[in-house]
């Protein structure tokens, strides 16, 4: 396994979905990190092109696949992929079948991912942080959400995203609701008896928790918590305006990822929460 964490050393980046709106940001931020280097740009759709046609001038690179001659020339200590959860599957067996490090904002992964991924990075051949939101202030919002959970009767969530997101709910209201339902398992049925619009009630999440999911263009990613008790109610608001707004978490990610053995699941422990 890579050791990311030499303090003398700049940490080897590879970014995996390097073309799309993610990856051209998180290859910004990683050149502009004094400790990191930008070592290859993987996006399989766009191989053969350079990367200073994606709004990330200097570098060099040009886009390629995942392959052997990659690994060797590059020999990347960390991927950050940020691509689709059909691609992320692939990308990450062989990013843990190479010993490669591995960082995942891609959303959509299911409960049976999570296993194989924690079999997958065991802390001996390479370790992996998966976090469906790397937003500083999101993470926050997910953890004051489950300390209000068992002072509320009542809870939904709203969630607001850009009008490409391909994924719904997000992994942010998943992981909220699985969050506040572990916090509190005492919530007020869903008193609903007809629906004269199918759907007008969001989607049955953990614990009964409603989710709704607004797409609109104009937004980035946006989320609402609303708790209700007797005579009040709380609402708990993260707002994702840039995409920059994820870059201090995914550059966290690279540079913990070494020293967090086998598979972490969001950014909690890493912020001390
Ligand atoms: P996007 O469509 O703009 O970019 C995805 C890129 O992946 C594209 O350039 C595509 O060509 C490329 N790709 C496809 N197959 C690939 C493969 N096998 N290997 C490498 N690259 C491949 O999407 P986006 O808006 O950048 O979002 C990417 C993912 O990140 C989504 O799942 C989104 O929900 C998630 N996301 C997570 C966070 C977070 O904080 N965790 C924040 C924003 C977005």
């Amino acid at each position: 396994m890579s050791d990311a964490s030499a303090s003398d050393d700049r940490i080897r980046v590879a970014v995996l979905g390097a073309a799309g709106r993610m990856g051209t940001t998180v290859c910004r931020a990683v050149l502009a990190a004094d400790d990191m280097e930008l070592v290859a740009a993987i996006d399989p759709p766009h191989e053969g092109e350079r990367l200073d046609d994606f709004g990330v001038p200097g570098t060099g690179l040009t886009i390629e696949m995942l392959s052997p001659s990659m690994k060797k020339r590059a020999d990347p200590q960390v991927a950050v992929d940020f691509t689709h959860v059909e691609a992320a599957r692939g990308n990450l067996r062989w990013c843990g079948m190479n010993r490669v490090h591995a960082v995942v904002g891609t959303t959509g992964l299911t409960g049976s991912d999570l296993t194989d991924l924690g079999a997958l990075f065991d802390g001996e051949r390479a370790n992996a942080i998966v976090a469906p939101n790397f937003a500083i202030g999101a993470v926050l919002m997910m953890h004051l959400a489950a300390i209000a959970a068992p002072w509320f009767e009542s809870a939904e969530i709203i969630e607001l995203h850009h009008d490409n997101k391909r994924d719904a709910p997000s992994g942010t209201a998943m992981l909220t609701a699985q969050r506040m339902a572990q916090s509190s398992t005492e919530w007020n049925p869903d008193p609903t008896e007809t629906h004269t619009l199918e759907g007008a009630r969001g989607g049955d999440g953990p614990a009964g928790i409603r989710i709704h999911s607004v797409r609109l263009q104009g937004l980035v990613a946006h989320q609402e918590v609303l708790l209700g008790t007797t005579g009040q109610s709380l609402t708990i608001r993260h707002d994702s305006y840039d995409r920059t707004s994820f870059m201090p978490g995914v550059l966290l990610a690279i540079r913990e990822v070494g020293q967090r053995r086998g598979l972490t699941l969001g950014l909690d422990s890493l912020l001390g929460f």
